[in-house]
C-alpha cells in the first residue's frame, strides 16, 4: 500500500506489482485521457459484464441457496440479517454508480500522469466523482475468472460507493482469512466484494493461488 493525499481527495487504486515509490498525484483532470475505441468496446463489455454479475449478486442476498449462503460466509465471514442488508446494499449502489460511472484511461508507466507501475485502476471519489481512471495494464487482465476486468470494475465501484479499508487487504487468500478473522473488516474491503461476485459467477477455488503478482494497493 501506498498513500497519496492530495487536499482532501481519497484516491483508490489497484495495483498488478508492488509500488515502490509513488510520486504525488498531479490534478486529477490531467488524468482524464479519453479512451480509444478499441479500449472503450472492452470497457462497455466490461461494464455489461458486471452490471449482469452484480445483479445476479443482489439476487443471491435477496433469495440465497445454501451455496450463496455458504459463498456469502466464506468471503464475508458470519452474517447477520442485518449485515447481509447491509452487503446488498453495497451492491445495489453499485449497480446504481455503474450506470453514471464515467471511464478514462490514462497512460501508465508515464510519469506525467503521476500513474504507479503496474497500476490497473483508480478511483477519486471527491475530485472525480463517479470516475474510474484504467490504465494499459487494465487491459491485459482476463474477461473471467478470478482477478478479471469485470471484477477490477466491481472492486472500483465498491470504492465509489464508500467501501475502503485503511489498509485494504488484497488477493484471494488474504480476503479468505480476513472473512473468518475479522468479518467486520472483511465487510468493508473492496477485494471482498470483488471475489464475491467472482466466485458467484465463475468460481474461486479455495485452494491457495493466491495472486501474487497482482498485489493491490489503496492510497487515501
Ligand atoms: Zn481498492
Amino acid at each position: 500500500m501506498f498513500r497519496v493525499r492530495s487536499a482532501s481527495s481519497f484516491f483508490y487504486a489497484v495495483l498488478v506489482q508492488f509500488a515502490i515509490a509513488v510520486p504525488a498525484m498531479a490534478d486529477i483532470s490531467d488524468q482524464e485521457k479519453p479512451c480509444t475505441d478499441s479500449q472503450s468496446t472492452i470497457v462497455n463489455q466490461a461494464l455489461a459484464d458486471a452490471k449482469a454479475a452484480i445483479g445476479k449478486a443482489i439476487d443471491s442476498f435477496k433469495a440465497p441457496s445454501s451455496d450463496d449462503l455458504a459463498r456469502q460466509q466464506k468471503w464475508f465471514g458470519a452474517l447477520s440479517s442485518d449485515t447481509a442488508a447491509k452487503i446488498q446494499n453495497v451492491y445495489e449502489t453499485s449497480l446504481a454508480q455503474a450506470s453514471f460511472a464515467q471511464f478514462w484511461c490514462p497512460l501508465s508507466n508515464d510519469l506525467s500522469f503521476k500513474w504507479d507501475v503496474g497500476d490497473l485502476a483508480a478511483v477519486s471519489p471527491d475530485e472525480a466523482p463517479g470516475a474510474i481512471f484504467l490504465t494499459p495494464s487494465f487491459f491485459d487482465l482476463g474477461t473471467s475468472g478470478k482477478d478479471s476486468q469485470m471484477g477490477t470494475f466491481i472492486h472500483e465501484l465498491s470504492h465509489l460507493v464508500g467501501i475502503g479499508l485503511h489498509p485494504e487487504v488484497y488477493g484471494t487468500d488474504d480476503a479468505l482469512k480476513l472473512a473468518s478473522s475479522d468479518p467486520v473488516k472483511a465487510k468493508n474491503n473492496s477485494d471482498n466484494y470483488q471475489y464475491y461476485v467472482e466466485d458467484l459467477i465463475f468460481g474461486i477455488s479455495t485452494a491457495s493461488q493466491n495472486s501474487a503478482s497482482k498485489a493491490k494497493h489503496k492510497a487515501s
